[in-house]
Formats: structure tokens, C-alpha cells, sequence
């Protein structure tokens, strides 16, 4: 049975989030306050937590922030308003996905469930660590190393990151990339996926004078590194 965390301080929200969850089926845990969300998340060890953006004591974005030094929990993060740098600024800081207030409750249960199989599939292949040239990846610590120095990379970096190096020599369209590296959710716009391999190439290819992700005129982008 998996075990969902709800992170909200409106208590009209949280209470009924927590009976629908029961009623799916789902362990539940709540905090009213992004501290004791932080702490449950770290304690109590959910599959997935649901993250209100904002928050007495930590805001959503410092839980994600701070949470994921430790951990790559799904986190599905929920914005009061329809404010795209709010949700940006989420994704950055490494939440999976967001649903803006008021929503479905049908659309929220589905996404909890495309947040739970894609943890469990990445989850199966954490194990082995990548490597290419200098550089390695390793899943299971969330780290970046090149020539054994840790770079930092946001969750969304890591994850196109390993994805490329999974598919290492094999050309990805953006397509590939937007629904398996970002998830259904983020349909529509490819530019995401050309900003955040800028984000790379200014982090590893740059800075090491080397050139790991190549573009494929009119497909999409592939990883080639010894
Ligand atoms: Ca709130």
C-alpha cells in the first residue's frame, strides 16, 4: 500500500484530500506547516508526498529545495494561483509535477498515480551507477561527479542527465525526452526540453571543454561520450 503525505495548511483541503486518499486505498499523513512536512517526509518515508506551495514556516519551494538533498520522493506540488514563475520556480527546485487550486479531484488521483509508477520504475533502475569518460552518475546517491568533483544539478538536470546516459550513442527526439523525463503533464512546448540541455552543456561541456550531448539536426538531441 503505497503512503501519501499531504503538505497544506488549509484545513478544509488537507481533511478532504485525506478521506479521498483513504478511500483509494492510500496510507495518508498530514502537516500544516512545511517544517513538520519536511520532517514527516524525512521520518516517515511516503511515496509521495502532495506539497501546498505556500506554507507557515518553510514555503513549498524551500521543502522541495531542502528535501531533495536527501531524497527524489515525487512530490506533486499544488500553486494557489495560476502563476507560471511559481510553478517554474517548483519544477526547478525539484517537484515533479503541479496542479493549480481549485482542481479535479479525478485529475489529481491520476497524476498521483503517473507520479507513483514512474518512482517505482526509476526506482528498479537506480541501481547501477553511469559512467562516461570523466563523468559519472550515480542514482542511488543523486550525484554528478566529474573526475570524482560533484557538480550541481537541479532534479530536472539529473534526470535529463541519466536519461541521455541510459541511452548513450542512441539519438532521443524531444518528444522521447518531454514525456519521459518531464511526464505527460508538460505536453505541448519542446522548448523546455532545448533550455534544460543548455542547463547541461553550460554545466558539464562548457566548463570541461568537452562536447557529451550532441544535436541531431530535426530529432532531438544524443549523449556521446568516452
Ligand atoms: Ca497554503
Amino acid at each position: 500500500m503505497s503512503r501519501i503525505l499531504i503538505v497544506e495548511d488549509e484545513r478544509k483541503i488537507a481533511r478532504f484530500l485525506e478521506l479521498e486518499l483513504l478511500h483509494e486505498g492510500y496510507e495518508v499523513e498530514t502537516a500544516g506547516d512545511g517544517r513538520t512536512g519536511l520532517e514527516k517526509a524525512l521520518t516517515w518515508k511516503p511515496d509521495l508526498m502532495i506539497l501546498d506551495l505556500m506554507l507557515p514556516e518553510l514555503s513549498g519551494i524551500e521543502v522541495c529545495r531542502r528535501l531533495r538533498h536527501e531524497s527524489d520522493l515525487p512530490i506533486i506540488m499544488l500553486t494557489a494561483k495560476d502563476d507560471v514563475s511559481d510553478k517554474v520556480m517548483g519544477l526547478d527546485m525539484g517537484a515533479d509535477d503541479y496542479m493549480t487550486k481549485p482542481f479535479a479531484i479525478e485529475e489529481l488521483l491520476a497524476r498521483i498515480r503517473v507520479g507513483l509508477k514512474k518512482h517505482r520504475v526509476s526506482g528498479v533502475a537506480a541501481a547501477s551507477v553511469l559512467t562516461a569518460g570523466a563523468l559519472t552518475l550515480d542514482p542511488a546517491k543523486y550525484a554528478v561527479t566529474w573526475e570524482g568533483q560533484p557538480l550541481s544539478l537541479t532534479k530536472k538536470e539529473f534526470d535529463l542527465l541519466k536519461y541521455l546516459m541510459e541511452h548513450k550513442g542512441q539519438a532521443v527526439t524531444r518528444d522521447a525526452l518531454l514525456s519521459d523525463v518531464w511526464g505527460y503533464d508538460y505536453a505541448g512546448d519542446t522548448n523546455v526540453v532545448d533550455v534544460y540541455i543548455r542547463y547541461l552543456r553550460h554545466k558539464i561541456d562548457e566548463p570541461f571543454g568537452v562536447k557529451t550531448i550532441h544535436t541531431i539536426r530535426a530529432v532531438g538531441y544524443m549523449f556521446s561520450y568516452e
